[in-house]
Order: C-alpha cells, then sequence, then structure tokens
C-alpha cells in the first residue's frame, strides 16, 4: 500500500498551497486562486504518466468507473460483460448506469478471458467492463480481437492497475475510456479520488460535463455555462486533487521500488514446493503492487491460510473468502437486494446471479493467496516473510500428502 506508506512533506506542500488560496472548488473563481489549480496538474501528472490524452480527475474510481460507463455511450437495458472477481464498484457502476452485469469466467491472469467472454456474448452484448486485477493486465491481444470481432464498447476499470501498461500501452487506455482509484489502498492515494482517462475527445467531453451536472466549463461564469447533456455531481475537491499530485509524482519510483521488492520475494518463494503464481500477460508493464501466489488447490491454499494465520504473517489477502473481491460472497447481488428499484430489475436479469457456473473461476480463486507489496521493505524484511510463508506452505504440503 505505497499511498500509505509514504506521505510527508511534498504532500503537505500540495495542501498548503491550496489553504493559502482557500479555493477548495476545482473550477473558476480565477482572481483569487492566485494560479493554484491543483485538479488540473494531477491530471496532467496522470496523462504524463500513462500517455493518455485526456485525464479526468474525480471523486472517486467508483464515480470515474460509472462515468467511464456512461460517456462510453453504455445505459439502461446494455448487457455488459463482467468479471466475478473484482473489487464491488465496478458491478455497482453497471447496475446504476442502468446496465446488466453479466459474469464471465476469468483465468490464471486474474482478468476475464477472452473465451470467459465468447461463451456469454449474446445478441444483447453491448460491451465489457474489463477488469485488470491486483497490479497486472489482462491478456489484451485476445481480449481485443473479441472486441472489435463483435464491435463491443470496451471500458477498463483499471482501479488497481494504475501505472500498468500491456506491450506499452497503459491500463485504461485500450477501449473507449478507462478509470484508476487515488483511495486509500491503491498505488497512490488522493484521500479519495479517481481519474478518468480516454484518448476519445468526444467521450472527455461527455465525462467532464456528466461528472459536473452537465457544465460544459467554457468561460468563467459558472452561472451562465452551457449544460449540453445531463450531468451529476463526481467532482473531486483541490485538496483531495493536491494529495493526489504529490502522491502521482512518486508512482514512478513507488513501481521501481516495488518491482525490486518483488522479484526478490518470487525469487525466494519459487524454490518451494507447490508454490507457482499467477500469469502476467506483460511481465515487462506489472506495477508489482501484488505478488499473485497460486498453491495446487483450493484445499491447500485454504490450510497455507490457516498456518500464516497460525504463525502470525500478515499483509496477504485470500480472495475466495473476502466479502468485497468475490462474488461467493455477495449475497446482496445473488438475491437483488436493493434500496430501490434499479432499471435491471424491471427489464430482467441476464442470468440467475444465484446459481451461476463459473468452475474456472472457482478453481483460479480458490488457488490465490495475494501478498501487497510493500516500496519500504528491506531486504531483510523480505526473506524473513518469504521463509516463514515458505515454512507455512512446506506444512500444508506435508498435511496433504498424508490425506
Ligand atoms: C478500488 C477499486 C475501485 C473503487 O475505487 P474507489 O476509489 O474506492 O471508489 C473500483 N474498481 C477496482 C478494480 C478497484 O480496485
Amino acid at each position: 500500500m505505497p499511498g500509505t506508506e509514504l506521505f510527508g512533506q511534498e504532500e503537505r506542500k500540495e495542501i498548503n498551497d491550496v489553504l493559502e488560496t482557500g479555493i477548495l472548488f476545482r473550477y473558476n473563481h480565477d482572481q483569487q486562486r492566485n494560479g493554484i489549480w491543483k485538479a488540473r496538474e494531477f491530471e496532467a501528472e496522470v496523462a504524463k504518466i500513462t500517455g493518455a490524452r485526456y485525464a479526468h480527475a474525480m471523486s472517486s474510481g467508483s464515480t470515474a468507473i460509472a462515468t467511464a460507463l456512461a460517456a462510453a455511450g453504455i445505459g439502461t437495458g446494455d448487457e455488459v460483460i463482467v468479471p466475478p472477481f473484482t473489487y464491488i464498484a465496478t458491478v455497482e457502476a453497471v447496475f446504476f448506469v442502468g446496465a446488466k452485469p453479466v459474469f464471465a469466467e476469468i483465468d490464471e491472469t486474474l482478468c476475464l478471458s477472452a473465451d470467459g467472454i465468447r461463451k456469454v456474448l449474446t445478441p444483447n452484448t453491448k460491451g465489457i467492463c474489463l477488469v485488470h486485477m491486483c497490479g497486472g493486465m489482462a491478456d489484451m491481444d485476445a481480449i481485443m480481437q473479441v472486441v472489435n470481432e463483435h464491435n463491443l464498447i470496451l471500458v477498463e476499470d483499471a482501479g488497481q492497475a494504475f501505472a500498468a501498461s500491456y506491450k506499452g500501452t497503459y491500463t485504461g487506455l485500450f477501449g473507449k475510456a478507462g478509470s484508476y482509484s487515488f483511495d486509500f489502498f491503491k498505488i497512490a492515494t488522493a484521500g479519495e479520488g479517481g481519474v478518468l482517462v480516454t484518448n476519445d475527445e468526444a467521450v472527455y467531453k461527455h465525462a467532464d460535463s456528466y461528472s459536473d451536472h452537465g457544465h460544459d466549463h467554457i468561460g468563467t461564469n459558472r452561472g451562465m455555462e452551457q449544460h449540453p447533456i445531463l450531468g451529476f455531481n463526481y467532482r473531486i475537491s483541490e485538496l483531495h486533487a493536491a494529495v493526489g499530485l504529490a502522491q502521482t509524482r512518486r508512482v514512478p519510483h513507488i513501481v521501481a521500488a516495488n518491482r525490486k521488492n518483488k522479484q526478490l520475494l518470487t525469487s525466494l518463494l519459487s524454490q518451494t514446493e507447490g508454490i507457482s503464481f499467477a500469469r502476467l500477460a506483460d511481465p515487462d508493464g506489472d506495477s508489482a503492487t501484488f505478488l499473485n501466489m497460486f498453491l495446487p488447490d483450493t484445499e491447500t491454499a485454504g490450510r497455507v491460510v490457516a498456518e500464516m494465520n497460525a504463525a502470525g504473517v500478515g499483509g496477504f489477502n485470500y480472495w475466495y473468502v473476502n466479502m468485497y473481491h468475490f462474488i461467493n460472497q455477495w449475497d446482496h447481488i445473488k438475491e437483488m437486494r436493493t434500496a430501490s428499484k434499479l432499471p435491471a430489475q424491471v427489464l430482467g436479469l441476464p442470468q440467475d446471479y444465484a446459481n451461476l457456473d463459473l468452475p474456472k473461476t472457482q478453481e483460479v480463486i480458490g488457488r490465490l493467496i495475494s501478498f501487497g507489496i510493500r516500496c519500504t521493505w528491506t531486504e531483510e524484511e523480505i526473506s524473513t516473510l518469504a521463509a516463514k510463508v515458505s515454512a507455512c506452505v512446506q506444512k500444508a504440503m506435508a498435511t496433504s500428502t498424508v490425506a
């Protein structure tokens, strides 16, 4: 969690710039703000790292992905393919723009697979909300082939894959629009925040208006602006943008440190029988926020988790039983418990969410244990962690052989 690991002078300086003027709003007030435009600078920094033509900062990764879907033209009744392993915001966003999530299989990249997508295509499929999970990236060549063959709208939730790339193109920039999260648990944080990226001017203009009550942001008099479309308030504040700016400037350093630390942990763990790793579609584009370890099967993984808990090993996620990231725990979706009626409930659900058949996903997530990489780790800390994990895996594997 580098966002929470590195916080200091640089963040305070950017926040203080805003406090000096007291202009916490990202638009207008040109006279009083004394040249301080933190949201704009934050956006420019994200564009610099990713090469995006347009970057638009917003209140969260959740509002950024919802806006990306809407700006890409996805709306009421559209079927959108989503993964069953993601932060739940992806699925919520599809529902709340009025569309219908259709769950498809992931593979060892931890992301939707082209085969999985093909199996759930129907004449009503409008698009895919692809999620790049755990710092890595989906197999983009294969996925773009399906997207192009079937003329689908691709939107990327790169909430946890900022600064990850595939063959030189950054996540978020393969389809119509993409989004990054800068919440407290990502590679860089704004406290709360998100950034939408796109190379498409029309999509950017829609996103810019959609996220601020439809304003076109032309001129200096907010009250006299035109409203090309209906919108809502998903704005970021200047204070959050100031933190996001300082943090984003740290990202090249964080990625380099993450990669070095992940490489050492990987090489130490790979000597233990029973351990393998998730497939990176492009190892050179890894943002290295997680080391994703596979055990031979779900039963062994469960025993490793029990051993690690008993040994006091922290800093790992066993997503198979995690309430936020895996469909097995999403009872509110299975039972469609909502505060008020959603379009998908009125129009008819595309799948029986309580009885989905996703054997590949169950197998992959059952075997997966992820370690959050820390950019501030020392080599000694990494060696100690690797030794503890290896011992736990060896114990669990021995039990498995006896059984
Ligand atoms: C964190 C995350 C989000 C949500 O971002 P927030 O900023 O917390 O709203 C969405 N999608 C994915 C894949 C995430 O990891």
